[in-house]
């Protein structure tokens, strides 16, 4: 897709769980080459609509589109295996592995459960396959040095990135990122946003999910501002920032 083109098009999704609507009809587009943040306080919606996107909640109405094509009732494998990758907002790497290994099990999974088994039974010509590509995924995002280390060995913002790499190995168009720097510090803050801007760069897709407004502010083309499940703003940052909703929002008042 060229740069610019929508990828993923979200259309008046709602989610409601019994009473409580937690997306409320929210519309917004991810295009090629671009970084999208979805940001909001807690409860807004974010990991709701991510949930939405890639299968594993069910639209309560509305629909999403990838490419032009809806991918309701589509399975979250069948969403990966279309393009769409993501991590969740709590760690799902496994710690007595290899970050080799960690990442090979995305290579093999586009996204869903039962990996395991697979990689365990996956022959040895795929197994190899399937390894090549995850050190050529390690490689990409930086951390080359750390391949044969055991991923419960590494710092939280290394950790990240693995994930991130994982996710890249199942050679998604779409990377969805549910808040990667949520507890990192400062510097390793900083070497993710360089990250993100290296896959944007290379035409990747991103939507990034962050509580942390200073840290997509500098970084995403595009923001979306949820709060209790209803898009109150979205446009460029420094325009979203000064809306007086947003501010609102996050000042509580
Ligand atoms: P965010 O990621 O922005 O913090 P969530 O999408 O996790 O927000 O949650 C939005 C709202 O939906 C919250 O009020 C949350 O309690 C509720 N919620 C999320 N998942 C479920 C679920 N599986 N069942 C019931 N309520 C849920
Ligand atoms: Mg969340």
């Amino acid at each position: 897709a060229s740069p610019g083109s929508p990828l993923i098009k979200v259309e008046k999704a709602r989610k409601a769980f019994g009473g409580l609507v937690a997306v409320n009809d929210v519309s917004f587009e991810v295009p090629a080459g671009r970084i999208v943040g979805l940001i909001g306080p807690n409860g807004a919606g974010k990991s709701t609509t991510f949930n939405l996107i890639t299968g594993i909640a069910s639209l309560t109405s509305g629909s999403v589109y990838y490419q032009g094509e809806p991918l309701t009732g589509d399975s979250p494998r069948q969403i990966a295996r279309h393009g769409i990758a993501r991590t969740f907002q709590h760690a799902k790497i496994l710690p007595e592995m290899t970050v080799l290994e960690n990442v090979a099990l995305g290579a093999h999974l586009r996204g869903s459960a039962g990996v395991f088994k697979s990689l365990l039974h996956a022959e040895r010509a795929e197994e190899a396959t399937l390894l090549t590509e995850a050190a050529r995924q390690i490689e990409r995002v930086g951390l080359g040095g750390y391949r044969d280390r055991l991923a419960g060995d590494l710092a939280l913002g290394q950790i990240r990135i693995v994930e991130i790499a994982r996710a890249l190995a199942a050679d998604p168009a779409v990377l969805l990122l549910d808040e990667p720097a949520a507890g990192l510090r400062h510097g390793e803050k900083q070497e993710l946003s360089n990250l993100l801007k290296k896959l944007r760069e290379e035409g990747v897709a991103i939507l990034l999910v962050e509580h942390d407004m200073g840290f997509v502010m500098g970084l995403v083309d595009h923001l979306v501002v949820l709060d209790f499940g209803t898009l109150i703003a979205e446009g460029k940052p420094a325009d979203v920032r000064q809306h007086p909703a947003v501010v609102a929002a996050y000042l509580g008042t």
